[in-house]
């Protein structure tokens, strides 16, 4: 038997690719973003006694209440948003279902999509699957920063939903005031939804403030916000996340989920709506996290690579093209056999394969492991 297939273009994601060419060469992985630091010991005994006391039955469809209740409260905290936990929030298996159900949800045969470039690797299927056409659009190397007169001319009658990152995988790059603003008045103008992965909201770093569409009510209205447990808890193998959206965008969202996943799995749930209420855990991620990008970018000093600009998420990208003009798969498997090092190379982050000679690494790491994967670094004479 054969499948047309509706991917013919996708092989295998590059996380995956690199993760077990690390575990072949045995090699310290810096490419796929997950921690290799212990997450929270009372998380661990919440769901453990969740699991215990019996809590192990399905739940609500559209998630546990009292985690629903909890999310909205924080959503009122930090973004001013009252949002209804009942009708607004939905849990999911992961940030990347909820990013691809909400596309499911609005996008029919033929509808462009704006996509930045670089993109996680999820999206472009995503919208492919649904027969959808992703407009990819180059953010403008080094800075990363979005090309507001491209957005523009690019949009046609068929434009159906622009997709935001903030804080940016791979880049780092975060969304500005001035983002904002021209977002507003382009999705007025063209009335677009907006997909808005926002897995790394609290993983922000030199002072500067998450600007979430959950602020600013003329955005939240037409946009499905994407999170991840997993990111923010450091439990990314976990697999839970939760889409916030208006009433009538949840209602459609919730006839997908229903039939695709129906409800997430309990003690989990019921062990995040414990520890939501320490709010001093997601507030200090990004005091955390930054003092190990600290830490990374001052060590890295020492080896030939040159740190491009970066205010948030798991990685940070670095520059090698003033001393190589290798491709940076080629580099990125050298690295990881010859050298232990791997890391995720970022033309695999374009349909196109640009390839500015750039390397994404992931710091969310023990300062033992950063370290170790320095002193091989520093050898490495490219
Ligand atoms: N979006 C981005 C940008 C990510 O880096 C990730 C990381 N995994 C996700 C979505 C999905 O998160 P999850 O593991 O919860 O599906
Ligand atoms: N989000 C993680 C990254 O960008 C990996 C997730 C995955 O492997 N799908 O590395």
């Amino acid at each position: 038997m054969q499948i047309q297939s509706k991917l013919p273009n996708i092989g295998t994601t590059i996380f995956t690719v690199m993760s077990s060419l690390a575990v072949q060469h045995k090699a310290i992985n810096l490419g796929q973003g997950f921690p290799d630091f212990n997450m929270s010991e009372e998380l661990v005994s919440l769901v453990n006694n969740a699991m215990q006391q019996g809590l192990n039955q399905y739940v609500h469809m559209n998630g546990l209440p009292l985690l629903r209740e909890r999310l909205a409260q924080k959503c009122l905290n930090l973004y001013s948003n009252n949002v209804n936990a009942d009708a607004e929030i939905t849990i999911t298996p992961g940030g990347t279902y909820a990013i691809y159900t909400a596309l499911t949800s609005v996008l029919n045969k033929g509808d462009e999509v704006i996509v930045f470039e670089p993109a996680y690797d999820s999206y472009i299927p995503n919208i492919e699957v649904n027969g959808a056409v992703p407009i990819l659009i180059s953010l403008q190397y080094p800075n990363y920063n979005i090309p507001w007169d491209e957005v523009r001319a690019r949009i046609t009658s068929k434009t159906k939903m622009i997709m935001l990152n903030s804080p940016h995988n791979p880049t780092g790059m975060v969304l500005s005031e001035n983002d904002i603003a021209e977002l507003k008045q382009i999705v007025q103008q063209y009335n677009l939804f907006i997909l808005s992965d926002e897995v790394y909201e609290h993983l922000i770093f030199d002072n500067k403030q998450h600007l979430s569409m959950l602020k600013y009510p003329e955005l939240f209205e037409r946009s499905f916000v994407c999170f991840s447990f997993g990111k923010t808890y450091h439990c990314t193998g976990w697999k839970l996340g939760y889409c916030i959206a208006p009433k009538a965008l949840t209602n459609e969202f919730r006839k997908i989920h229903q039939f695709n996943c129906f409800s997430c799995n309990s003690p989990m749930q019921v062990g995040i709506a414990a520890y939501l209420q320490n709010q001093d855990a997601y507030k200090n991620l990004g005091k955390e996290l930054q003092a190990k990008r600290d830490y990374f970018r001052t060590q890295m000093q020492q080896t030939p690579f040159k740190l491009l600009p970066s205010f948030g998420s798991y990685f940070e990208c670095y520059s090698y093209e003033h001393f190589s003009n290798e491709s940076d798969f080629d580099l990125a498997v050298r690295l990881t056999k010859d050298y232990g090092i791997t890391t995720i190379p970022l033309s695999s982050f374009y349909n196109n394969k640009t390839d500015n000679k750039v390397l994404r690494f992931c710091f969310a790491k023990k300062q033992e492991t950063l370290d170790a994967a320095v002193e091989r670094l520093i050898k490495f004479k490219g």
